[in-house]
């Protein structure tokens, strides 16, 4: 499923037909918040440059109600940006039946691809945890009543997160999203059906991913940016946007060593299989 790379503003220059020899497969940025105020302003500008990197595709998770049906209003919009809907485990607590039968609607619409995000967060603990592991649960619960994948977000809470999904998560497909190498979340990756999202972490100097990402299955890889958070090196620290799948791209292909380009089509492959489930 190759989709030629295209020319700025329909002008073809010279660089435009090196990047096009280039590349034969899109990139897809699988995490990225496009419905975040930080890209109120500019987002068309920072679509543009996404697309000018070979970043054709973007799934564009929730975090909160409003959030989720603007990932959506954008998957109507755009034939390329599909939206997951949930509400981030910072806000669990706000999570109540209106909720859900406001998700269980939005999941109804044709961009809306997956349920997400969801999962826990014990660094920050806006919501209490007993109530992260309820919501969790409510979201997997949700997403096989509407046979959608789901995106995972953990950060510090591996313990919980690896024993709420092997009781609920079977038959599910799940990416852990912004993955940071976690052992045990490797290992549960031989009982479920799990994707490793890889983003801005595998660009740090010394992090443990690096070494591990050659442990993962390469059938599960997939690539993000959690833009607007989670630049790479060297932007560390700066809004993250779309583009910069590009930077994860090469820096994890250097560690398969793989082409670009063939990882850029392994990576489709992986996200039409986490999206349709073949
Ligand atoms: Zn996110």
């Amino acid at each position: 499923m190759a989709i030629r790379f295209f020319a700025w503003g329909g002008r073809v220059t010279e660089t435009d037909d090196t990047r096009q020899a280039r590349w034969d497969a899109t990139l897809i940025d699988t995490h990225v918040h496009l419905n975040s105020p930080e890209f109120v302003t500019d987002l068309d500008e920072v679509l543009e440059r996404a697309r000018a990197a070979g970043v054709q595709r973007f799934l564009c998770p929730g975090y909160d109600l409003p959030s989720s049906r603007g990932a959506a209003e954008l998957s109507r919009r755009e034939r390329n940006i599909h939206a997951a809907v949930g509400v981030h485990p910072h806000d669990a607590r706000l999570y109540d039946d209106a909720t859900e039968e406001a998700l269980e609607s939005l999941l109804e619409q044709p961009g809306v691809v997956a349920v997400g995000e969801t999962g826990l967060d014990y660094h920050y603990d806006h919501s209490p945890r007993d109530v992260q592991r309820h919501v969790f649960r409510r979201h997997l619960q949700l997403a096989r009543r509407h046979n959608q994948p789901v995106v995972v977000h953990n950060r510090e809470s591996e313990a919980d997160l690896a024993e709420i999904l092997e009781s609920e998560a079977t038959g599910l497909r799940l990416v852990l999203h912004a993955f940071g190498g976690a052992r045990e979340l490797i290992a549960l990756g031989a009982e479920l059906d799990l994707f490793y999202g890889i983003g801005g972490f595998v660009t740090f100097k010394n992090h443990p991913l690096a070494e591990r990402v050659r442990d993962l299955p390469r059938s599960a890889l997939l690539l993000e940016t959690d833009a607007p958070y989670l630049s790479p090196h060297p932007m560390r620290g700066r809004r993250n946007e779309p583009a910069r799948v590009e930077i994860i791209a090469r820096r994890l292909a250097e560690l398969l060593d793989m082409s670009l380009e063939e990882l850029a089509t392994l990576t489709t492959r992986n996200f039409e299989r986490f999206v349709r489930g073949s």
